[in-house]
Order: structure tokens, then sequence, then C-alpha cells
């Protein structure tokens, strides 16, 4: 039997047009409401600034973003050294770190859940009460994290103005919940930017309300009020966050934590990232907390330095009108028709970082972090040089 192989023939295939392929771009992929939102605006890292202006990062004043001059306690530095498992996932629940928060705080562990800084638990709590298209209130000035956040997750955001004297204007908001029908309602004390805290009458009116209540106590160390963490045994509709960012000066190290009522936060352990803080962090919120000595006196220097900051500003410079705080910031408006952009720029040129304002919900202002006394020196030597 003779095999005959297949002769091979050349075929040409048929010309024929191939049908318009749809192009695919990655801006196609992108959730609708996604390609509207304008970035947080983050503040301008040290070391960039430095390299710009040719100074080493600790020759720079970094008075922008509210975080503690004299950093963490020593025993943070030493238990950061000694990490025995950074390469072990770490606790889901920071057993550890909420014992020691139950301890402190005199509420229950069960009520504590942490969270990669408050700015995690911010968006955590947005993504498990906002659908798309519902609103929530925020009153500004204020922080704007609320509202970056509400318009990742597709939420609107309904602004109640404060008062003049930065106080929350309770009627307006009562009316903003009745016609809005927001889900929640984003409170800050003392209130960054200005520094002003809320009180019991106006919190308990607000708690009144048909609204989940998000009480940010970022600063409340510096306030001379007592949190309202166990607030949240009595109240359904309250949630506390906390941060060692500021006064226990962890904020690059990213750890914050919320008191939540039992009926919200088993919903929250659901819905949570497994290991949202990480081993370091939940190492260094705890050595922290062994050192009260350390944060109470760094609470004190801060407070006393406020308040001279605050006679200095006001006494010294005739193109500002500082605004008394409770945290460890003042705000200034800026006056004689100077322009609040200049100033932080020229004073960035001095390698001074200061924060200014010039939106629609607050126009013409300056922030100061309070530093420490050489930084107040500083600061007035600079701008004695603008006047
Ligand atoms: C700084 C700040 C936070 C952020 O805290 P982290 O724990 O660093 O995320 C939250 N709320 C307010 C009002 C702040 O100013």
């Amino acid at each position: 039997m003779t095999s005959t192989l297949p002769t091979v023939h050349s075929v040409e295939p048929p010309v024929t047009e191939l049908p318009q392929q749809v192009r695919l771009t990655g801006d196609d992929f992108i959730r609708p409401h996604l390609k509207k939102l304008s970035p947080y605006q983050a503040i301008l890292p040290f070391e960039v600034l430095s390299s710009q202006l040719g100074m080493k990062p600790e020759d720079i004043i970094k008075l922008d973003a509210n975080e503690s001059p004299y950093g963490p306690p020593p025993e943070v530095y030493e238990a950061l050294g000694q990490l025995k498992f950074p390469y072990v996932y770490p606790d889901p629940e920071c057993r550890r770190l909420r014992e020691l928060l139950a301890e402190q705080s005199g509420l229950e562990s069960e009520y504590i859940l942490a969270g990669c800084g408050a700015d995690e638990l911010i968006d955590l709590i947005m993504r498990c009460v906002l659908e798309p298209g519902d609103k929530m209130i925020v009153c500004p000035p204020t922080f704007t994290m609320y509202e970056f956040d509400a318009a990742v997750n597709a939420a609107l955001t309904v602004k109640v103005r404060r008062n003049s004297d930065f106080s929350l204007n309770t009627d307006l908001i009562e009316d903003a919940v009745r016609r809005e029908k927001p889900k929640c309602i984003f409170l800050t004390t003392p209130n960054n930017p200005d520094g002003s805290v809320i009180d019991d009458e106006t919190l308990l009116k607000i708690l009144e309300l048909p609204v989940l209540v998000v009480l940010d106590e970022a600063y409340i160390e510096f306030s001379g009020t007592e949190s309202r963490m166990q607030w949240v045994k009595n109240y359904e509709n309250l949630i506390v966050l906390r941060t060692f960012s500021k006064r226990a000066g962890l904020a690059g190290l990213r750890v914050g934590y919320g008191a939540f009522p039992q009926s919200i936060i088993k919903y929250f352990w659901r819905a949570k990232q497994p290991y949202n803080v990480s081993v370091a962090a939940e190492v260094a919120a705890c050595a922290a907390l062994q050192n009260p000595t350390y944060l109470e006196n760094v609470k004190n220097a801060l407070i006393q330095e406020r308040e001279r900051l605050y006679h200095l500003l006001k006494n010294e410079v005739p193109f500002l009108n500082p605004f008394p705080s409770r945290s460890n910031f003042i705000l200034c408006e800026v006056t004689a028709g100077k322009n609040p952009k200049k100033i932080k720029e020229d004073l960035g040129k001095m390698g001074l970082m200061i924060r200014h304002y010039d939106s629609k919900d607050l126009r013409n202002y300056v922030r100061f972090t309070v530093g420490k006394p050489e930084h107040t020196d500083v600061i007035m030597k600079c701008l004695q040089l603008l006047s």
C-alpha cells in the first residue's frame, strides 16, 4: 500500500474586510463616576520640597499636616527594632491593641475596631452604609476626606455651612436631614481646620435625628473635653473615630480605631480587609500606649505652645486674624489684602511648610500646626520678613 501524501496547495485567504474591531482603552474599564473624580489634595512630601529647595529634610519645618513634632515615645522605636515576625500576617482582629485601648478608654474591646488610620475607617463606613446615589452631610469648612471618600463611593455630599464662628448650625442640619434624607453625617470635634469643639447639647440634638452620626475625634486629646467613645453603648446611630496619627506621633505608620454600637460593628468585621493593620502598626500603637506619661507631656507641651503662638499671631502679625483653637493647629484669616497662597509659598521658600485655604468653603485663610517653641520662633521671624 502506498501512501500518498496530500499535496499542499498554498491557498490565498479570501480578501474580505474583517469587521472593525472595537479597541478598548483603559478608560473604558473605569466606573463612570470615578472619571469625574478630582484627586485628594494631599500635602507635598517634605523630601520633595527639600530637594526643590536644596535643603536637608531635617531642616524643613513641617507645620502643614498636624503631625506631632515630638514623634512617638522611645518605646515605639525599640519595639519596631525588635519586630520578630514581620513575615507573618498580622492579627485580623488586632486583639492586643484593642485590649489596651479598652483598658485605657473604659470601653470594652467588643465595641472597638482598628484600621489603617482613621481614614480607612471613614471609607469603610461609607462602603458599608452608602449605596451609589445616597446622600451624606458634611459641615464645611471641615476635613475634606469625607467628601472625597463619598465621591469615590458614588455618594452625594450635602453641605451644611457652619456659623461664622465655625460652630454647627443645628437648625440648618435638621432642615437638611428632613429635606435630603441623608444616610449619615460626619462631624469633627475639634474641627479641622478651625479647632472648635461640639458641646453635649448640640451633639445630643443631632443624635435625635434619623441619621448615622460619625464623630471624628482625631484631635480630641488636645481639646480638654472627654471622648464620646462610651456613648456608642447608648446611641445606636453613633460611631466615634480616633487616631494614633496626631498626638501619639504615628502618622507614618497608619493606625486608627473606632468605637461602634454592637448592631453596627458586626457588619464592619465582615466587610473590612482582613489584614488592614500591619504588624508594625499594631506593635507601634501598643508600644505608644505603654508610655502614657510621654503622651501626656507631649499633649501639655503642645497646648501650652498653642496658646503662646495664638497670642503672638494675634498681637504681632498685622495681616493675620487667628481663631482660638482647642486642637494642635491655629487657623488664621488673612487680612490687609495679603494672599494666602503667596504667604504659603513665601514661607515654603524659607523651609517652613504651612496650609493655605482659598476655596469656596474657606477663602483667604492659612493654618499653622503647633510645633515646638523653637518652631513658633521661626514662624514669627519668617512672618516678620513678609510684613
Ligand atoms: C488627620 C485626620 C484624620 C486622619 O487620621 P489617620 O488616622 O491618619 O487616617 C482623620 N480626621 C481628621 C479630622 C484629621 O484631621
